[in-house]
């Protein structure tokens, strides 16, 4: 579980001679694909192949994951670029214009071509193929791949995702007898939950290149930032049944993207498909697999100057090593790997066939970038927060190597992205500002968009992601650049701290900051309050929600109770301040029953078989490793009374729960609840419990319905759908995810925090009754409260006036509902607050 960055380093060989090389089938004593290949394996065929090819190859450690396993790296070139790869590295970024020297890049190349393997786990076709493209590329008497390494730099990551592959791997390993069975319905072609697609918490690695959540891609994408190569495959797997998919890509395709990346990659399509005909294999293209999303292994790094590029192979985690298929045709791992190769192999060849092209087109790309940068606006003011949300904000800039530096103070006019309007505007110290004209600005432009610009209305995923959203950031789109922009932090106003000796230790609730601070001082078994109303003390204002240490109630730890806040303080990154008197000016005393004790939650997570482990996953990383609270997971099947006796939280995560139809198990929840019991439903989970008699109800809104009933006497036209539209007919239905504006009771404590509205991300159409009695209504959609994103028109129409967050008192317990995911892919930040106040706040 060790999450340190390990050292970083080359690993040079000390054999030095080619004799030595073995394939994959020598080294590995089987044929490939005939088993599967666990991780240290694949390690140790890397390790071999750089020890025997060291001229051509080198290895490097770029990182560790969650549960240890190493991320490798290897550089694969001619024996003259092996030699001088540094200096290849920056030529490249002075093509791009983000060296470091400002010198001028010389034009000559490489191209670079890198190559992406497994980032899904359970997608294994892909690692096995891996071990093959590298050997045959440093194979002595490959006459082919030698001509390409001249021209071409081939960087190979052969598994994004080890701890999903070997979860994987491991399981199939132990359950597949002496010989494959290919029938489908067999134990082996059906994981256990919760299957090998997604790391070791559970988020999907390609939803994350952008936002950078987890420790697999903070790595990564420090080395691809610091190569930004040319060319980008990531080697995927779907269902068995479909056959290959290669570029060109489906629409829609983000307008940022540049008539040059579609031309080529409609170039590298056709090479792959001369191969594919050449052999009778199926294939697709320009279907399914969109360019959007900014967050995968394509997108990503098309908005950063690549051929960004999916290949999908049929096979992925019900294929096992053989499988039956639909046609009576049996499709083998061996089969699986050799396509990935073929497409491997002949997008080096094309990418070097056309080197000087690629080199070309990509120093244009960046020229344009900064000199006449896309999008809605010039630059960008983000007004600092008293909160940790700029902190937060800053990273991620820096993360994707988006220059950003603090506003001076002064006016300044321009869009005001919450208010929907051009207002004047005064900036502040720590306001920060990004200018546009800089070589990221498709990737700034796309992160930023006001409204989400969709050339074709059908994408499987989210369809807006608008940063101050995401943040809850107020920002405001300019249409000049700014000048005068400092990269000097301005001095930093700290809190004045009382010297005098302390009645309470005062902490502003704004952010996860202020809840790592609770979550550590609770671990250390120091008592905290939180006041329920704003207070003045000594002349400062502090808000609801203000945590407060007290000398009363924490007699164990009094004589170090200051060294215990001071270091947690510190931990969290928060300040404090020192209260000398329960006795305030304005507001409730300390000691007012307005002021209440926190008392810690034992909180349980369920999980298991027809839960989603990515929406569970999000709540595991959440406690386990931003807040580092304990949490107990608990297989769904296991929750019984006993279990319930001793947590005090229950979350239930995305899911289909059974225990609400079974009469015993929704009766012991319910009398749990009454007892002091707190659960927390998300998502979908909220109307399974609308449809039991929880007392929530979901909006009856059915126009179809009331259509019906007006004109049930004309003839209905409106079903007379021609089969060919089929896929678009259902679009009015969908929404995939857009942002809707919740107004907010932040009176509540579910609100704390937090102004009068927050935005959304919305990925259904399901909207709640107000509660008229025993509940509040703390967050709802007023009229038509759409932001950006896509939304089919009947969804849309749905979505309004009604309840998505509501916290109902039952007894002494409470059930809060959460409609939408506040944690969604953990990149949602300004939802963090929410779940925290929900978890420690609401009902103490
Ligand atoms: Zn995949």
């Amino acid at each position: 579980m060790k999450k340190t960055l390990v050292a970083l380093f080359f690993v040079f060989a000390c054999g030095m001679t080619f004799g030595q090389l073995q394939s994959p089938d020598q080294f590995l004593g089987y044929k490939l694909g005939t088993r599967y290949t666990p991780h240290y394996k694949i390690v140790n065929y890397f390790r071999h192949i750089v020890e025997n090819a060291s001229q051509l190859v080198k290895l490097e450690q770029y990182g560790e994951t969650n549960e240890g396993r190493p991320l490798l790296l290897a550089y694969i070139a001619s024996s003259e670029n092996s030699t001088r790869l540094e200096s290849i590295r920056i030529n490249n970024l002075r093509l791009a214009g983000v060296a470091r020297d400002k010198m001028a890049p010389n034009a000559e190349g490489p191209a670079i071509v890198w190559l992406s393997y497994n980032v899904h786990g359970n997608e294994t076709s892909s690692s096995e193929a891996a071990m093959l493209t590298i050997y045959e590329l440093v194979r002595a008497d490959n006459s082919r791949a030698k001509e390409w390494l001249k021209n071409t730099v081939v960087i190979i990551d052969p598994c994004i995702n080890p701890d999903g592959r070997d979860r994987y791997v491991n399981w199939f390993n132990s359950v597949a007898g002496e010989n494959a069975d290919p029938r489908s319905f067999v134990r082996e072609h059906s994981e256990p939950w919760p299957g090998g697609r997604p790391n070791h918490y559970y988020f999907d690695l390609n939803r994350d290149w952008a936002w950078q959540t987890q420790v697999e891609t903070q790595q990564r994408l420090i080395k691809y930032n610091q190569w930004l190569p040319h060319i980008h495959v990531d080697f995927h797997e779907q269902g068995y049944e479909a056959p290959y998919y290669f570029a060109p890509a489906a629409e829609p395709f983000h307008d940022v993207i540049t008539p040059w990346q579609r031309e080529f990659q409609t170039i590298i399509g056709r090479n792959n498909a001369k191969y594919f005909d050449e052999n009778g294999w199926l294939y697709f293209t320009r279907e399914r697999f969109d360019l959007f999303y900014p967050s995968y292994g394509d997108t990503y790094p098309t908005y950063k100057g690549a051929i960004g590029m999916t290949y999908e192979q049929g096979g992925h985690g019900r294929a096992g090593l053989a499988v039956i298929k639909a046609d009576g045709d049996t499709l083998t791992l061996r089969d699986r790997l050799i396509h990935h190769y073929t497409t491997g192999m002949a997008t080096i060849e094309i990418s070097s066939m056309h080197a000087n092209r690629v080199i070309q087109e990509f120093k244009k790309y960046y020229d344009k970038a900064r000199s006449a940068p896309v999008g809605d606006y010039k630059a960008y003011i983000i007004r600092a927060d008293n909160g940790d949300r700029i902190e937060r904000l800053k990273t991620l800039l820096d993360r994707n190597g988006i220059d950003w530096s603090y506003a001076h103070v002064t006016s300044f006019s321009g869009f005001n992205y919450f208010s929907g309007k051009n207002e004047n505007f005064k900036t502040a110290a720590n306001d920060i500002v990004i200018n546009s004209n800089q070589a990221h600005s498709n990737l700034i432009s796309v992160l930023f968009e006001k409204n989400s610009r969709l050339s074709d209305s059908a994408t499987y995923d989210i369809t807006a992601w608008s940063v101050p959203y995401v943040y809850g950031l107020e920002t405001y789109g300019l249409n000049s650049y700014v000048a005068g922009t400092s990269k000097e932090a301005p001095l930093k106003i700290t809190e004045k701290v009382s010297t005098g000796p302390a009645y309470a230790y005062a902490v502003k609730w704004n952010g996860m900051h202020s809840a790592r601070f609770l979550a550590e001082l609770i671990r250390r078994g120091v008592k905290v309050r939180y006041a329920e109303q704003p207070f003045y003390s000594k002349g400062k204002s502090f808000e609801k929600g203000t945590l407060l240490v007290t000398k009363t109630g924490n007699t164990a730890s009094t004589n170090n109770l200051d060294k215990i806040v001071r270091e947690t303080a510190q931990t969290a990154d928060v300040e404090y301040t020192v209260i000398e008197s329960g006795f305030v000016e304005k507001g409730f005393d300390v000691g007012s029953d307005k002021v209440r004790f926190i008392k810690p939650p034992r909180v349980a997570l369920l999980a298991g078989e027809n839960i989603s482990s990515l929406g569970m996953g999000e709540i595991w990383h959440f406690f386990d490793v931003q807040l580092h609270y304990p949490v107990n997971v608990v297989w769904v099947d296991d929750l019984d009374k006993n279990i319930l006796k001793q947590i005090d939280v229950l979350i239930l995560p995305e899911g289909n729960y059974r225990l609400f139809l079974e009469k015993s198990m929704n009766e012991a929840l319910k009398d749990w609840v009454i007892t002091g019991g707190k659960i927390i439903a998300l998502e979908s989970v909220v109307a399974q419990m609308s449809r039991s008699d929880w007392g929530i109800k979901m909006k009856d809104i059915d126009n179809d319905k009331k259509d019906e009933k007006k004109e049930d006497k004309k003839p209905d036209y409106g079903s007379l759908k021609r089969y060919e539209n089929r896929e678009r007919d259902d679009i009015p239905n969908d929404n995939p995810g857009a942002i809707f504006k919740v107004e907010l009771d932040n009176s509540h404590p579910l609100a704390f925090g937090y102004p009068d509205y927050y935005y959304t991300i919305k990925r259904d159409d399901n909207i709640y009754e107000f509660f008229k009695e025993g509940g509040w209504n703390v967050g709802y959609l007023k009229k038509d409260n759409l932001v950006t994103g896509f939304t089919g028109s009947k969804a849309r129409e749905k979505l309004k006036d009604g309840l998505i967050f509501g916290v109902q008192n039952m007894g002494r317990g409470s059930i809060i509902y959460l409609a939408d995911n506040p944690v969604f892919r953990s990149f949602w930040e300004n939802g963090k607050l929410l779940f925290a106040n929900a978890v420690f706040l609401v009902g103490q």
